[in-house]
């Protein structure tokens, strides 16, 4: 008599977790197909009058910002998610508006675009993810971390580049005042003249963005 009870019972919840587990994936993709519940908010750094740090190469950061998130944006858009970029030209938009933008979208993730610089040595070179830290806080949101060794991870597999590490940022207005999981990605060294020229050409900014996409997927299948 008991035997069969039992079968029944874990029939019941093999079946129940195959329909949980279908519901799962046809909500993912539906949602995937309609852009919903993923808003990626791209922020290419800088603009306008402030042209960020300036190359060894003579540069522009801001140029280079806008280049790498608008191949970012188009490769997401095409991946199906919502993507919202804070500037689509070179013009000057103040951080806190950047964030609020985000803030209001209600977006998942927040990418900042940025090159990195630092004064006599041209030697440093690499990539570097910031993000604030998690603890009581606006942006006090599990993830930040992860979003961000997760992005580098997969930035230095694409591009082989110099590994900067992440480092906790609270002083900065687009990771201190943004309510989800966000993070600013030091693509390279314009001080660095080998690395300045490489942030400049298409192949190597399309790395960069093949690297922040793997590690955005890799984020959400953690969550
Ligand atoms: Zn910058």
């Amino acid at each position: 008599m008991k035997m069969p009870r039992i079968r029944t019972i874990l029939f019941m919840i093999i079946l129940l977790f195959i329909i949980l587990q279908l519901f799962y994936g046809l909500s993912f993709l539906i949602g995937r197909f309609f852009g919903t519940g993923n808003i990626i908010i791209v922020d290419p750094g800088h603009g306008g009058k402030d042209s960020g740090t300036i190359g060894i190469n003579n540069s522009f950061e801001k140029n280079i910002n806008l280049d790498i998130s608008k191949k970012l944006s188009k490769r997401l858009k095409l991946m199906g998610y919502k993507v919202i970029l804070t500037r689509n030209t070179d013009e000057y938009v103040d951080n806190n508006q950047r964030a609020n933008l985000a803030n209001r979208k209600k977006a998942k993730v927040f990418i900042s675009i940025h090159c990195n610089s630092v004064e006599n040595n041209s030697n440093a070179n690499g990539v570097q993810v910031l993000y604030y830290p998690s603890e009581k806080n606006n942006n006090d949101v599990p993830g930040n971390e992860l979003l961000a060794q997760t992005i580098l991870d997969e930035v230095l597999k694409s591009t082989k580049a110099n590994n900067k590490g992440i480092v906790e940022r609270k002083d900065l207005i687009v990771l201190n005042q943004t309510n989800m999981p966000a993070m600013i990605v030091e693509c390279g060294f314009l001080s660095n003249e080998d690395e300045a020229n490489l942030l400049e050409a298409n192949k190597y900014q399309n790395k960069i963005v093949d690297g922040i996409i793997n590690g955005l997927e890799n984020y959400f299948n953690y969550k």
